[in-house]
């Protein structure tokens, strides 16, 4: 059978894509046994879908390939094909601003499946090569060869290998001619030097907090670890950091609370509460990481995601060096990609 199109990839960006073209012949392929794994356990399995305030500045990458981008497809778009499909996400913001939760995140995972009905899965199919061969793909998988016209990438980044993450959108990329921007975990906590083991005695805690890291500000909630810090705005930060200080502000607003076992530690060590600078010592990795920073560079795409290399090659999603900050970005992003893909 030749497919008019493979997508390589059933996430978010791959259902989507794959859903609009039920008029052709068209197969998902994945590693995972299930498709939508990390809409499944996201948000607390209530998936953050989107975000009230999108906009290019909540992402790291290509501020006008973005903007191209929303302008087809952005949070409103999504909101109202969600509601059109019977998914009605709401606002919930005890976390991040902005942030719409589903019900339950198998509301669109089973608004996937039934928006891919003509689709051909091949489940627990991972993609080991691909070749394009007079202007067909050849897709080797561990189980199948399967030929397609057209190839959509939309394989994710590296983080969460439990839940299918593997390079092989790099790979593909890389033997087509394109480049890969350096490749970060990103959205996760960081580790900490020696001047920062203290945090391990708060391990548990969390307050509120400003961090400045190079020109952005992060507002939010920092936890403390038994292997470093966490939580809303340590993760933001961690977009952003490459190497080097950042700085805390464990007082960002006039009322901020401070617990007294907090109190009693920075009193202790003389910390500045307003100006904390220190560097952290990495971060906890693609294991823990929610998403890759980095990826297929957007200078070598066309506007509707297709190589500039090889015609009939698309990526989209998180494969994409295009990232977004935590509450509903990277999801938004994977489906205004996997949306406008060939438009
Ligand atoms: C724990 C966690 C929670 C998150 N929560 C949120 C949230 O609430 N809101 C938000 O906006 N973002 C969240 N994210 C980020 C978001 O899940 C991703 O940015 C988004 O899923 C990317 O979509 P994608 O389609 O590009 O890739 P993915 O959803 O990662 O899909 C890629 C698919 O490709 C498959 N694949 C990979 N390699 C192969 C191969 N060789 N062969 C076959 N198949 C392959 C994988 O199995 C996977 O199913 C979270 C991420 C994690 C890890």
């Amino acid at each position: 059978m030749l497919y008019d199109i493979a997508v390589i990839g059933a996430g978010a960006s791959g259902l989507m894509a794959a859903s609009r073209f039920q008029d052709k012949k068209i197969c998902v392929i994945d590693k995972n046994s299930t498709i939508g794994a990390k809409i499944k356990i996201s948000g607390g399995s209530k998936c953050n879908i989107t975000n009230k305030y999108l906009s290019s500045d909540n992402y790291d990458g290509d501020k006008e390939f973005i903007q191209e981008t929303f302008k087809k497809f952005d949070n409103k778009n999504l909101l109202n094909f969600l509601n059109k499909n019977g998914v009605y996400p709401k606002i919930d913001e005890k976390i991040v601003k902005g942030t719409y939760f589903c019900r339950s995140s198998m509301e669109p995972i089973n608004m996937f499946k039934k928006l891919n009905s003509k689709t051909k899965f091949y489940l627990d199919n991972e993609v080991l090569d691909v070749e394009n061969i007079d202007d067909i793909f050849i897709i080797k998988t561990s189980k199948n060869t399967i030929k397609s016209k057209k190839l959509f990438v939309a394989s994710g980044g590296l983080s969460y290998k439990s839940l299918g993450a593997t390079d092989i959108g790099f790979k593909i990329a890389e033997k087509f001619g394109h480049s890969i921007t350096r490749l970060d975990p990103a959205l996760v906590g960081f580790t900490v030097q020696k001047d920062q083991f203290w945090f391990k005695e708060l391990s548990g805690l969390s307050v509120d907090v400003r961090i400045k890291v190079e020109d952005k500000k992060c507002e939010g909630k920092m936890l403390f670890t038994h292997k470093g810090c966490s939580g809303p705005a340590i993760l933001t930060t961690s977009l952003h950091w490459k190497k080097g200080q950042i700085s805390i502000n464990f007082l960002p607003n006039k009322d901020s609370y401070l617990p007294k076992r907090f109190r009693q530690i920075v009193n202790k060590l003389n910390i500045d509460l307003k100006d904390y600078k220190f560097a952290p010592a990495g971060n906890f990795g693609y294991t823990k990481a929610e998403v890759t920073r980095g990826g297929i560079s957007t200078k070598q795409l066309n506007k509707n995601f297709e190589s500039k290399y090889q015609s009939g090659l698309f990526f989209i999603g998180e494969v994409v060096d295009i990232t977004g900050q935590l509450g509903g970005y990277n999801f938004q992003w994977a489906f205004s990609s996997g949306y406008c893909i060939y438009n």
